[in-house]
């Protein structure tokens, strides 16, 4: 990190500003009958950024701040995972990011296959990928999985004449459908939402504004720095009171009403938005992205014949009956809710796919605690 980088790094974690910021959600969720506030992220980056520096512990008590269906490997449905283990068991090569290797499908994880001797690449990237299906002759199958931002990587390494062994198996999602459906549970209890920094620098915050107006329930893009995130609920706080829907940009050193043109240019050249499950959740209209007709020859779907089946003849264990992902992805529980966090599922033990990603929920709060007790802390925000 350059010096001047670090610099700007602290001013957003000026300890005197965050009290300041603290203190006004204090004075902002008072209401007479002391009846809680609850407003939901959609980004595994807020929730680390809120465990990591210990923000949940110096909300007001009566401020209930969620997180959604904000972890992309987390929503990839069994359905998506069974797919890519059956072609790895069809001796189909498979590359993709770490975290999915150990994602559970119907009665297997692509780890699990790889133990059994099929071939699973970890890559960091897909130009990794691709480079790997660049030293091969064989088949390479590329299993995509992230949000909008990283479905803008996928596109460009296919507008960039991959190789002719290189496809992709997407299970690239886009986050503004799945708030419609979470905005529209009848549990919900969501006044409003602090949308994610880094998706709307590629979206824009322009992409909000319908569901703003379909549902009357504020947004506010905010960062991924303490004051970023204290600043985002302040305001979202201040426009939940004043009753007032609408789109607010609380990172505008990143984002812009429009977005990166470009980058969305690449997006949707590349991929169509198609309704699918999301684990745990339900059918989100438009929440899939599937390669457009143009690159089928890039489309592992199109590509191969795969046949799952032999995956499904399986009663998934007792302790996976008890996982609660679906739940808390929802919003309606958290981590703490389930008798098994913390004890049969860790992270060297996931039991549910929240606990497999770094971007999960449960795996966050085992790693930094969800309600951290910083009151013997001298120094921070607390
Ligand atoms: Fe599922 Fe484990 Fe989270 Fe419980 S702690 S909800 S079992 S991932």
């Amino acid at each position: 990190m350059r010096p001047n980088d670090a610099l700007q790094q602290l001013k957003f974690r000026d300890p005197v500003r965050a009290r300041a910021l603290r203190d006004a959600l204090e004075r902002l969720v008072w209401r007479a009958d002391h009846a809680p506030v609850s407003v939901m992220h959609v980004c595994g980056s807020h929730e680390q950024a809120i465990a990591k520096f210990g923000l949940r512990a110096a909300f007001p008590r009566d401020l209930q701040v969620i997180m959604g269906p904000g972890c992309p490997v987390c929503v990839t449905d069994v359905p998506e995972v069974d797919e890519a283990v059956a072609l790895a068991k069809q001796g189909v090569r498979i590359a993709s990011y770490g975290d999915m290797l150990r994602v559970p499908g119907t009665s297997q994880s692509l780890a699990d296959a790889k133990a059994d001797g099929a071939q699973v690449d970890v890559v960091y990237s897909v130009t990794q990928a691709v480079d790997l299906a660049r030293d091969t002759d064989e088949e390479l199958v590329f299993f995509a999985s992230g949000f909008e931002t990283t479905a803008v990587a996928t596109a460009a390494v296919l507008l960039d004449d991959p190789p002719d062994n290189f496809s992709v198996l997407s299970a690239h999602k886009y986050i503004p459908p799945v708030m419609e459906i979470v905005a529209e549970m009848p549990e919900t209890k969501i006044e409003g939402f602090l949308a994610a920094g880094h998706a709307a620098t590629i979206t824009g915050s322009a992409v909000f504004e319908k569901f703003v107006e379909r549902h009357g329930l504020p947004v506010v893009v905010a960062g991924f720095e303490p004051l970023d995130v204290l600043a985002g609920l302040v305001r979202l706080l201040e426009l939940i009171n004043a009753g007032e829907a609408k789109v607010e940009n609380a990172y505008p050193r990143c984002v812009t009403r429009e977005g990166n043109a470009h980058a969305q240019e690449l997006l949707w050249r590349v991929f169509r938005p198609t309704g699918g499950r999301w684990r745990g959740i339900a059918h989100v209209p438009n929440g899939n992205l599937r390669l457009r007709d143009e690159f089928a020859h890039y489309d592992t779907r199109k590509r191969f014949t795969i046949d799952a089946s032999a995956l499904w003849s399986y009663a998934p264990p007792k302790l996976v009956q008890q996982c609660q992902c679906g739940d808390i992805m929802a919003g309606i529980a958290s981590p703490s809710d389930c008798a098994l966090f913390g004890n049969e599922c860790t992270p060297d033990t996931p039991v549910g796919a929240c606990m497999v990603s770094a971007e999960g929920t449960c795996k966050i709060w085992h790693q930094y605690g969800g309600h951290p007790d910083l009151s013997s802390m001298k120094r921070g925000v607390a």
